[in-house]
């Protein structure tokens, strides 16, 4: 069947090396049932030697200021994708306990939502890793195994029956199948003239790494206030990383201020449950909005991650559901590949479409609703909230049910991300998947 078709230079290109584009390109190239060789990833930074990507800044640098919370059906993906051995151990802090808190309550009361590994039977809860340790990590794991790395931006994208044109700074390549990951202001999404539905939260997210007089205990805090969510997250160095979702005005003002006053603010805002806390460098704000992509696939065209979707970052879940359409769409390429399909097939693309679009559209407003409903101050809606928190903390079936969905554990988990999960050899090359 595939000699039938015209030649091209790859079979799949996907554009963008962030942590989906890398991850999805690494998976593909172990799991996807086509040559490594024919699978090329776009990534237009690489900083390493020999055009190499780092997993860590040279020197041993404190922390970078985007990480995210890994969860165990992430692992399991990362490791299947090989990409688990490339990232630099000693800067990955697993968390063992989570705290989630109102504002009206104190944070070591009955109404604070707690969740421990040790409960589930776990050994941890998952894991604080460095956007680029995640991305680097997977573009080594996906040139160890033979793919190719094209440092070079897409600049256009054309279709017709037999191929997609993908147009770069450094030339023009062929492939059967262009997988978009190029993030939220996706330029394949907009070359493919997919409509997107946008909402502002009308708030930004104050990303920085705080020193704290009390240890974090490897554990995730989460405390609701009525102007936003705030996070600390447990970091390797024993810092923590703050995600400080605030009303567009309150984060303004907080950005203007100067480092001891903000950090004076940040010990009121977290309820002074990790003590004193000091920045450690610089803060970074980020514009909070929903965006959903109306449909996740185009003519020889597929998109995964922020491309497809951009979500609150209050659960900390927008990578993780990014790799799980990596996961979902390696699953159907390769089924479809091992049938002799093409894997630009529009039949192919539609299965991978319906396994993703409901859940990543349901997962975005569920986490638009959280902020709704959560971030309410000293009023009726904020009493509900706090009591929402409690009856959820003092329930046990809930909280586990919370926990397990939140690990991966349970729902709609695609067989790459499942944990001992094994796909045959000859799908896989060979390689044995695990977790
Ligand atoms: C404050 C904050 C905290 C967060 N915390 C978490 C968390 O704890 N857990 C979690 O799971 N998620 C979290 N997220 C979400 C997470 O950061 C994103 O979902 C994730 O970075 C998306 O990865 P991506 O690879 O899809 O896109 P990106 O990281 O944006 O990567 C896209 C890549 O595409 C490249 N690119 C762009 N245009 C082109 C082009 N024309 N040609 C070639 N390449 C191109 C870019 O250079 C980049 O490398 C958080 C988000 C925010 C804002």
């Amino acid at each position: 069947m595939s000699a039938a078709r015209a030649h091209t230079d790859f079979d799949i290109v996907v554009v963008g090396g962030g942590p989906n584009g890398a991850t999805v390109a690494a998976l593909l190239a172990r799991h996807g049932g086509v040559p490594p060789e024919r699978v090329a990833l776009l990534a237009p930074e690489l900083d390493g030697h020999d055009g190499a990507p780092r997993a860590a800044p040279a020197g041993g640098a404190g922390a970078d200021l985007r990480v995210a919370a890994i969860s165990r059906a992430s692992e399991c993906l990362l490791r299947n994708a090989g990409a688990w051995e490339h990232l630099p151990h000693e800067r990955v802090c697993a968390y063992e306990r989570m705290r989630i808190w109102h504002e009206s309550a104190p944070a070591d009361g009955p109404g604070t939502l707690a969740f421990s590994a040790a409960e589930l039977a776990e050994a941890n809860l998952g894991y604080i890793i460095e956007n680029r340790a995640l991305a680097a990590a997977a573009q080594l794991s996906f040139r160890a195994q033979g793919g190719r790395v094209i440092a070079s931006r897409l600049r256009s994208l054309a279709s017709d029956a037999a191929a997609a044109r993908v147009g770069t700074d450094g030339g023009e390549y062929s492939a059967r199948l262009v997988i978009g990951a190029d993030g939220a202001r996706s330029q394949v999404r907009e070359l493919l003239s997919l409509a997107v539905r946008e909402h502002d939260y009308r708030q930004s997210a104050i990303v920085a790494n705080i020193a704290t007089s009390k240890p974090h205990q490897h554990t995730a805090w989460q405390r609701f206030l009525g102007t936003g969510p705030l996070a600390l997250l447990p970091l390797f160095d024993g810092r923590c990383s703050i995600v400080w979702s605030a009303d567009s005005a309150l984060a303004e003002e907080l950005m203007k201020l100067a480092p001891a006053e903000f950090s004076r603010r940040l010990e009121a805002a977290s309820d002074g449950v990790l003590g004193t806390t000091t920045l450690a460098g610089e803060r970074l704000s980020l514009p909070l909005r929903r965006a959903t992509s109306v449909t996740l696939i185009g003519p020889r065209a597929a998109l995964v991650g922020d491309a497809a979707h951009v979500i609150h970052p209050l659960a900390g879940q927008g990578v993780n559901l990014g790799f799980m359409d990596a996961a979902a769409l390696c699953g159907v390429l390769s089924a479809g590949v091992a049938e002799g399909e093409d894997p630009g097939a529009a039949r192919l693309l539609r299965r991978y479409e319906q396994q993703r679009l409901t859940h990543d559209t349901l997962m975005s407003w569920a986490m638009s609703g959280f902020n709704e409903v959560f971030a309410r101050g000293p009023s009726p809606a904020g009493w509900i909230a706090a009591r929402l928190l409690a009856l959820a903390a003092v329930n046990p079936l809930l909280r586990r049910s919370f926990a397990r969905r939140a690990l991966g554990l349970a729902g709609e988990v695609p067989a790459l991300a499942r944990r001992g999960f094994a796909v045959a050899p000859a799908v896989s090359r060979g390689r044995e998947a695990q977790c």
